[in-house]
């Protein structure tokens, strides 16, 4: 069963639009499926992602298909910047051999896509105004985590809400400018729980929810050995990190 932690902050607008936030999906297909429809029973209208759509996992054709469908607002992460250009420099062992692998299994319509990417994207939901990287709004390699999230980053982007990736850890952290969000990961997550990771903002209330959801876990495994990508990829799915 899906779970939910829950924030209350102070925006509140005066019709009900629930918003999806989600990052770090690294192709997992079959995690990304499971949070799409768990984002249609609850009547989620629009989906923003923070970048990473593929690395680490076996379905980047796929992934890209299922964001098109449902019409995501995607960035790219490093890792879509990296199955481009081949730039693993900053990457440990596993990583880069996952973008390779990536690289040389997607299709050109795949490449066009994650080409085609912003690396950063402003937006406004009921007037309340947004901005989505995927590290910080300096470096898109830069880890943000609750300790560093401070109002300063709100000031650099002019935003009332700041939506990152990168480090695959949920959370919500208010300052006095306004809510830092990361959404957590869905393909990967990083926080010791296995289970997806995405975020709503209903704006009637005011509230964000972190929601985690369960997905079959084994099927990617078997799939990313069939495949002859690194074994710690399919162990780590399973222990959360
Ligand atoms: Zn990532």
């Amino acid at each position: 069963m899906a779970c939910t932690v829950t924030y209350i902050y102070k925006f509140q607008g005066f019709i009900d639009v629930l918003v999806g936030f989600i990052s770090d999906v690294h192709a997992n297909a079959v995690a990304l499926r499971t949070v799409l429809k768990d984002m249609e029973s609850r009547g989620v209208r629009d989906i923003y992602n923070a970048g990473d759509v593929v690395g680490y996992y076996p379905y980047p054709d796929e992934t890209v298909g299922l964001l098109k469908a449902s019409n995501v607002k995607s960035i790219q992460g490093n890792h879509d910047r990296a199955v481009l250009d081949a730039h693993t420099e900053r990457m440990n062992p596993w990583a880069s051999s996952a973008v390779h692998w990536t690289a040389n299994h997607i299709s050109a319509d795949t490449a066009g896509y994650l080409a085609s990417l912003p690396v950063s994207l402003n937006f406004q939901i009921m007037g309340m105004r947004c901005s989505m990287h995927h590290g910080s709004p300096l470096d898109p390699d830069e880890y943000i985590y609750p300790q560093n999230a401070d109002q300063d980053l709100l000031d650099l982007c002019d935003a009332k809400l700041l939506v990152l990736g990168h480090t695959h850890v949920p959370f919500a952290k208010e300052t006095e400018k306004g809510v830092v969000l990361n959404p957590g990961s869905v393909g990967q997550p990083r926080d010791g729980d296995p289970r997806s990771s995405y975020a709503i903002f209903d704006s009637e209330k005011g509230i964000f929810q972190h929601i985690r959801v369960p997905y079959d876990i084994g099927f990617v495994q078997d799939a990313v050995r069939k495949a002859g990508l690194p074994a710690s990829l399919a162990e780590r799915l399973a222990q959360g990190w």
